[in-house]
Formats: C-alpha cells, sequence, structure tokens
C-alpha cells in the first residue's frame, strides 16, 4: 500500500513540477514580455509596410495598398511635411496622455527622379488591459492543470502499479515455497516480459526444489546403511581389539567405498541436473580408450572370476567427452558385472555403422524384464532392492548414462532378455 502511494505521488508531483515550468513560461511571455515582444512585432509590421511601399512606389495600386495598410495593420502612411501624430481619443476625453507610437521616416526616389519623403506610423495599442484578461486566464489554467495533474497521476499509477500488484502476490506465493504461482503480467510489454521471466524462474526453482528433495530422501537411506555397518564393525573391534579380522577391515573399507562413490554420483547427478556439466569435446581414439576400461577392470575383477573382452577390427576416431564417455561405459560394465550370473563372462563390441561406431556391452545375467526397461535410465530406479552386488552400485548410474549419451547427443538403448542376458549400447558419429 505504502508502494503504491509513494508511486501515485511521485507521478504527481512530477506532473505538477512539469505544468509549473509550463505555467511559468506561459506567465513570462503573457505578462512580462508581453509588451517588449508586441513592441518587436509592431515594428516587424512597421518595416515590412516600407518594404512594401518601396516596392510598389511607382505602382498605380499604391493607394490602395496604404489604404490596406492603414486598415489591416495600423500603419498610417503620409508625405513626411504634411504628418501630424494622429491622436486617439481617449474615453474619459482628457487627451493628456499620448498612447505610445513608432514613427520611421523614409525617402524614396521615383522613377522620374523625383524624391519623396513619407513618415510612417504605428500605433501602439496599450495591453495593460490584455494583460488582465490573460493573467485571469492562467488562473483557471493552472486550476485545470492542476486537476488533471491529479487525475492523471491517479489513473497512470493504477495503470502502473496494479500489474505490479498481482505480480507480487504471485512473488509472495512463490517465496513461501509455491512454485505454481502462475505470473499473470499483463498491461504493459515491460510486466509481460517480467512475469514470463518469473514463471520461468519459478519452473526452474521448482525443477531444483524437485531434485533436492527426491535426492535426499533416496540419498539419505543410502548413506544410513553402510554408515551404520561402519559403526558397529568399528564397535566390535574396540570391544574386541584380539579378535580384529581381516573380513572386518575388509568390510569398513568397502563399505568407505561405496560411500565415496555415492558421494561422487550424488554429484555428477546435480551437476547434470543444473546444466553445471560442461563437455570438453575434443577428438580421441575411442578405441584404445575402450581397450584401456575394459583392461582396467578385467584386472581388478579377474579374480572374482569374470572375464571381460573387447571385439573390434580398427581403430575408430570420436570427437566427445572421453571422459564422460568413459565414465559411461564404465558405469554400463559395472552392471554387466553386477547383474552376471553364472556366466561371468562379458562382451565389449565395437562395431562401424555407416558413420558411426557401435559400441555393445553384452552380458549373460539375469536380463530385464520388459515392463521395467523404460525405467531403468530413472535415477535410483532398482529392478531388485536386494541385490548382492560384485560391485558397488547406487542406483544412480544409469541415469547418469542417460545424461551423458543425451549430452552428447548419442543415441543409446537396452536389448534384454531375462534369464538370457542385456546388450546396453550407444552409438557415436565417427571422424
Ligand atoms: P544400480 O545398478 O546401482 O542399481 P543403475 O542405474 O546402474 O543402478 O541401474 C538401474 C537398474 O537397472 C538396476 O537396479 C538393475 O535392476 C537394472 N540393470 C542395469 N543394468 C543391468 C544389467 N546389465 N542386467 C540386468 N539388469 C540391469
Amino acid at each position: 500500500m505504502m508502494d503504491k502511494l509513494k508511486l501515485k505521488w511521485k507521478i504527481f508531483i512530477f506532473l505538477l513540477a512539469f505544468c509549473g515550468v509550463l505555467l511559468f513560461i506561459l506567465w513570462l511571455f503573457q505578462t512580462v514580455f508581453l509588451s517588449d515582444m508586441y513592441k518587436i512585432i509592431r515594428r516587424n509590421e512597421l518595416h515590412e509596410a516600407i518594404e512594401l511601399v518601396e516596392e510598389n512606389i511607382d505602382s498605380p495600386n499604391l493607394r490602395d495598398i496604404l489604404l490596406k495598410l492603414e486598415t489591416d495593420k495600423s500603419v498610417i502612411v503620409a508625405p513626411t511635411r504634411d504628418f501630424v501624430k494622429p491622436e486617439t481619443p481617449m474615453p474619459d476625453g482628457r487627451g493628456g496622455i499620448r498612447p505610445e507610437t513608432i514613427t520611421e521616416t523614409k525617402e524614396f526616389n521615383l522613377q522620374d527622379g523625383q524624391v519623396i519623403s513619407l513618415t510612417f506610423h504605428a500605433m501602439i495599442t496599450p495591453v495593460n488591459a490584455t494583460v488582465s484578461t490573460l493573467k485571469i486566464q492562467l488562473y483557471i489554467i493552472t486550476a485545470i492543470m492542476i486537476l488533471a495533474s491529479v487525475v492523471i497521476a491517479l489513473v497512470l499509477s493504477d495503470v502502473i502499479a496494479k500489474p505490479l500488484a498481482r505480480l507480487n502476490e504471485g512473488a509472495k506465493k512463490l517465496s513461501k515455497g509455491n512454485y505454481n504461482a502462475d505470473f499473470n503480467g499483463s498491461g504493459y510489454l515491460e510486466v509481460k516480459e517480467l512475469s514470463d521471466t518469473l514463471n520461468s524462474a519459478a519452473i526452474e526453482l521448482s525443477k531444483v526444489d524437485e531434485l533436492r528433495r527426491e535426492l535426499i530422501a533416496n540419498i539419505s537411506h543410502d548413506l544410513r546403511t553402510p554408515l551404520a555397518l561402519i559403526y558397529s564393525y568399528a564397535e566390535m573391534m574396540l570391544d574386541f581389539p584380539d579378535e580384529i579380522t581381516a573380513t572386518q577391515i575388509q568390510t569398513i573399507m568397502s563399505e568407505t567405498k561405496r560411500l565415496s562413490s555415492l558421494v561422487n554420483d550424488i554429484l555428477d547427478v546435480s551437476k547434470f541436473e543444473t546444466g553445471a556439466m560442461k563437455l570438453q569435446m575434443k577428438e580421441y581414439n575411442i578405441t584404445e580408450s575402450i581397450n584401456e576400461t575394459v583392461e582396467r577392470l578385467s584386472e581388478l575383477l579377474r579374480n572374482d572370476g569374470y572375464s571381460i573382452v573387447f571385439e573390434h577390427s580398427e581403430d575408430v576416431h570420436v570427437i566427445a567427452d572421453e571422459a564422460k564417455i568413459t565414465q559411461a561405459l564404465y558405469n554400463m560394465l559395472v552392471n554387466a558385472v553386477n547383474y552376471s550370473t553364472n556366466d561371468r563372462h562379458i562382451v565389449v563390441r565395437q562395431n562401424r555403422v555407416k558413420n558411426s561406431v557401435k559400441i555393445e556391452v553384452v552380458d549373460h545375467g539375469e536380463g530385464i524384464a520388459l515392463e521395467n526397461i523404460p525405467y531403468i535410465w530413472d535415477r535410483y530406479y532398482k529392478v531388485d532392492k536386494k541385490h548382492k552386488r560384485a560391485i558397488i552400485g547406487t542406483g544412480l548410474g544409469l541415469s547418469i548414462v542417460k545424461k551423458i549419451f543425451e549430452l552428447h547427443g548419442a543415441k543409446y538403448g537396452v536389448e534384454s532378455e531375462v534369464g538370457k542376458g542385456s546388450v546396453f549400447w550407444f552409438q557415436l558419429e565417427a571422424k
């Protein structure tokens, strides 16, 4: 309410100041400068009359011109020797006060060589009466203008303030966490633009908020389990220091690892979601890169009976973010390992498909039921929540994979059959 009042008053004061300046100028011209300006105008008229007579001095129309000058312009022209200053009869008959006049004498050369002298005489009517009329008019104009200022200030502030007040209502709702607040600012372009901006800001905020809620709900669960395990093992080790086993230490270590990979995944997901993840595109040898990843992982898992083989015929170069593509491939490989059953043989296949290269990760594990396939790419989606894994999974793996391929504009997908295994694949444009 205060702000609205302020705007109203501000506009009113501006308008008033504007009117004041206008009225001052008007007053200056109408009263102070009036008689001076009038004299200047009369003098000009006198000079124009002289020029007119000079042009027509030999013309037969001269008499008409002189007559017209007298009637239209109140300029009396007479031969200088005959000239007698005309007197205006004073209304009270005193005749004492002479009206002001401008008089000029000029000599003209006639065609026949004669020189005549003419006196031009312009009457100056007293302006005092006019001035007092104008003054009254000025008072009236002033009153009208002040009234108009008030009305304009009221109307204008209403037009400006109403849409802003509406936007403010929405913004208040938004600040209380109501992201459905619909900003409906119409009235003029600036407000329309502001409301569009606020609307998209509300949508962005709601996205971030939703992600935050989801993450906190899921993560707190995932963090609690390994933390509880670590704590109980540490407690046991404290109570029975003589009975510390390698398994206990191993458990603490693997749970710690699980925690840190969870934290990394969460950071990745939030970076992808907020759009803070930027790809570092450059040309590289994807065949070589895949080979390294496969070798590293198969080395790690050899003792557990897993074998990972990379099948490829040629070296292919792509333009992509190597670290991200490696991360995606790694996540797919980790899944292939995690969801393998008795057959622990995993194949990574590289094929040229026209101008692109297709990478497949083939496992012979449990497979995914058709109805679950659309959901596996979602954050935290797990088909079976109680699965035992060789490598720690967070349920975020495939959602990160999906984001990476989407950012690259790459095709990706999965073909799977329950009991037989899955083929996760992606396709990048080859250089
Ligand atoms: P996580 O593996 O940590 O649970 P992901 O996002 O990597 O999370 O995978 C989501 C779900 O998709 C998994 O829980 C699993 O049910 C299913 N899944 C992923 N990869 C495979 C695979 N190779 N074989 C069978 N199921 C899979």
